[in-house]
């Protein structure tokens, strides 16, 4: 399978490439030249397949360039019981007979669905750095999951180290604790004086220095990574066998969104020829995605205009991915994908009103909705007394838009994209009690805590990773 850009006809090479790349040179995309199907029968052969099984058959065909039994060994250590705490991986959980289920995707090391992608970037990394003796090393900006589960991900790897920015004491105190209390010594927890978006322009200044990004080998775990969308893609696969209904019933799926990755996951498996019907794409306060599903222009915010909200991990104002899922239904147009990202780039609405596009969007079976604080208290205290499971915030945003959109028997399958004990407060604040934690994480906040608190300056950021790189090289 050869990759290329969103913007051009340039190919960007076969998977291992775009593994290790972030953006295409033109500043696109990675996509696949073209979408492999699955007919009905080679649908129905995937039935019952074990998670790592499952996930070999849906990604193999994007992925030529590594041999078959490396790859599933790749699979088999990234999907295992022991590290997701359940033999299904990806549990589905219905909630009483409402015909709303939950896709338990949080049980991984950071309890946010995230991991669900990231271990397997961290396996593969592992395995094309070795092949190419090659050594990365990782500079990312994190609001609180991104980070952890990168974190994770990458402990004890050899030859990859973690550079990780977050915003000084912005984060959750459990959060906080899950990564500064990672002692290894490839990982680096710098706590910086500024906001996310300080931390992410930092993130763009290094890599705009070509000779610092290849002397020191930088490179990222971002969300427009193909690998993780594609990794993603296979729980859709499962939760609809899991489901257990006749071969070519429609099944409803509703996403928590943010960077547009995990929902661009489940157009993915659609696309794949997995029956689908409505994807949801819930948003909170910050709706330009629920704006654009509802009227047909895409009008990205300023940074500065991106509310601050109780689903912290969706408050984005520009979806990376959205890229991908425009291309897409232009048929794979880079041309007009490109002319529309300038208009955005220079903060200019994209109005598909009265275009074929439109059509095409109404077509790929995505519908937005959006949510607010209230919304979601009232969606924790709701599934909490009907069915006496507590949810974390983003999950909710996920359940109410699901139920908004629910078809009379069409199971809605909502996504839990992370624990409620990752953001006790809300949750404390909408039940009055506090969730249960996972065993290993109880009195996290009491750890050791090894980090690094720099100014927001650029030319320290570097000073640091050099000084740790070269101290690291001599030992
Ligand atoms: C990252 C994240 C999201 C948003 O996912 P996208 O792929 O960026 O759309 C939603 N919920 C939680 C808990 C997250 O960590």
């Amino acid at each position: 399978m050869k990759y290329v850009s969103t913007r051009g006809a340039q190919s960007l090479g076969r998977f291992s490439d775009v593994l290790l790349s972030g953006l295409a040179p033109d500043g696109g995309l990675a996509m696949p030249e073209f979408i492999p199907t699955f007919g009905p029968q080679e649908l129905e052969a995937l039935r019952g397949l074990p998670y790592p099984e499952l996930a070999f058959a849906v990604m193999r065909p994007f992925i030529d360039d590594v041999p078959e039994h490396d790859l599933r060994r790749i699979l088999h250590v990234t999907y295992a019981p022991d590290v997701f705490h359940s033999k299904d991986i990806t549990p589905l959980t219905p909630l009483g007979t409402s015909g709303l289920y939950l896709l338990e995707l949080s049980n991984g090391p950071s309890l946010a669905f995230k991991d669900i992608a990231m271990q397997f970037l961290g396996h593969m990394f592992e395995y094309v750095l070795e092949a190419r003796d090659e050594r990365l090393n990782i500079l990312g900006a994190t609001s609180g999951d991104t980070g952890s589960a990168a974190e994770y991900a990458m402990l004890g790897k050899g030859r990859v180290n973690v550079f990780m920015l977050s915003p000084h004491g912005r984060m959750s105190a459990f959060q906080q604790a899950q990564m500064f209390s990672l002692t290894e010594p490839n990982i680096f927890n710098i706590a910086l004086e500024g906001v996310f978006d300080d931390c992410q322009d930092l993130v763009k200044a290094v890599n705009a220095d070509a000779d610092f990004k290849a002397r020191f080998e930088i490179g990222a775990v971002n969300s427009i990574n193909w690998a993780r969308v594609l990794a993603q893609a296979v729980y859709y696969f499962k939760a609809y066998f899991a489901l257990n209904l006749p071969a070519g019933t429609e099944v409803d799926f509703s996403v928590p969104s943010g960077n547009f990755g995990n929902v661009f996951a489940g157009f993915l498996a659609r696309s794949m020829g997995l029956p689908i019907g409505q994807l949801l794409v819930a948003s909170n306060e910050n709706d330009v995605l629920y704006e654009f599903f509802s009227t047909g222009v895409y009008h990205v915010r300023p940074a500065a205009q991106v509310a601050a909200t109780s689903s912290p991990s969706m408050d984005i104002g520009k979806a990376s991915n959205f890229e991908r899922y425009l291309y897409a239904i232009t048929g794979n147009d880079a041309p007009q994908t490109h002319g529309w990202w300038q208009e955005v780039g220079q903060g200019r609405p994209v109005d598909l009103r009265g275009t074929p596009h439109w059509d095409a969007v109404k077509a790929s079976g995505l519908r937005g909705g959006r949510s607010t604080h209230t919304d979601r208290l009232g969606t924790i205290r709701s599934i909490d007394e009907r069915f006496a499971r507590l949810i974390d915030p983003h999950t909710a945003d996920g359940v109410l838009v699901g139920e908004r959109h629910q078809r009379p028997g069409v199971p809605m399958v909502c996504l839990e994209t992370a624990l409620p004990a990752k953001f006790e407060e809300t949750v404390q604040e909408a039940v009055g009690r506090t969730p249960e934690r996972p065993e290993r994480f109880a009195g996290i906040e009491h750890a050791r805590k090894v980090f690094e608190v720099l100014p927001n300056d650029v030319n320290r950021l570097k000073a640091y990773i050099a000084q740790h790189l070269q101290a690291a090289q001599r030992s």
